[in-house]
């Protein structure tokens, strides 16, 4: 087995025991291949080792793979901050956006999603640590523009997303994952949602734990990152 196969059996060996201790049926976890920086043969071992999603956040690096492994059906998500200037080619070329926190960009990639594509697959990050992290919107702006999304007629708002602030604290770590859970659960009254993308390496039992049903995992499968 290569060490890739290995971490990722580690880390459905986790998603197992953290759904088993929430009374979780853990087939309604599902795992997010976090590829930023990792070369092109990382992600093929991935895929072949089971791993049918990945998600990225620099837009011409996941270009640049998505063209090298045009031979497997990986699914793509963006999940990296997102300029105005990125939005097309991000509507052309993902399934999913995770990382939508402002209506200008979701009118954009409505706009821009190609036609003869299903609808695009967003989350609605929301910032649940304040100051303490930079991206995503207030929580108390979310509900007003997870409305505006849902009524993109190429978008499809599957739910929520979140970055929190890191903690080595298993109690922070499930309340701001839980502060995301009870926004969720809101606006879940009024919106068809399914989604709730949180939880990384660090931190991914504490997210299963608050009903995560995206984790989207990095390091623990891949190991460090290098950035250029
Ligand atoms: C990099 C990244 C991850 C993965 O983080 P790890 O700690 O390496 O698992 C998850 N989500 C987002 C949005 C990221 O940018």
């Amino acid at each position: 087995m290569s060490t890739i196969a290995e971490n990722i059996a580690k880390v459905g060996v986790r998603i197992r025991e953290a759904a088993q201790a929430a009374a979780r049926d853990s087939g309604t976890v599902k795992l997010l291949a976090v590829s930023k920086t990792q070369p092109a043969g990382s992600l093929r071992d991935a895929f072949a080792a089971g791993a049918a999603d990945f998600g990225e956040n620099y837009l011409q690096e996941a270009l640049d793979k998505q063209a090298e492994l045009a031979d497997l059906a990986i699914t793509w998500h963006f999940i990296g901050p997102i300029q105005s200037n990125k939005t097309r080619s991000i509507a052309e070329h993902f399934a999913w956006v995770h990382s939508v926190d402002r209506l200008k960009i979701a009118e954009r990639l409505s706009a821009q999603r190609p036609a003869h594509l299903p609808p695009l697959n967003v989350c609605l990050q929301v910032n649940v640590s304040g100051e303490d992290s930079k991206s995503g919107c207030a929580a108390e702006a979310a509900p007003a523009l997870a409305r505006a999304i849902a009524a993109l007629p190429n978008l499809h708002l599957r739910g929520l997303m979140t970055i929190p602030a890191p903690s080595d604290d298993p109690a922070e770590q499930r309340a701001a994952f839980a502060r995301l859970r009870t926004l969720y659960e809101r606006l879940g009254a009024e919106l068809p949602l399914d989604t709730l993308s949180m939880g990384m390496s660090q931190d991914l039992e504490a997210a299963v734990a608050e009903d995560a049903t995206w984790v989207r995992i990095g390091t623990a499968l891949f190991g460090e990152r290098h950035y250029p």
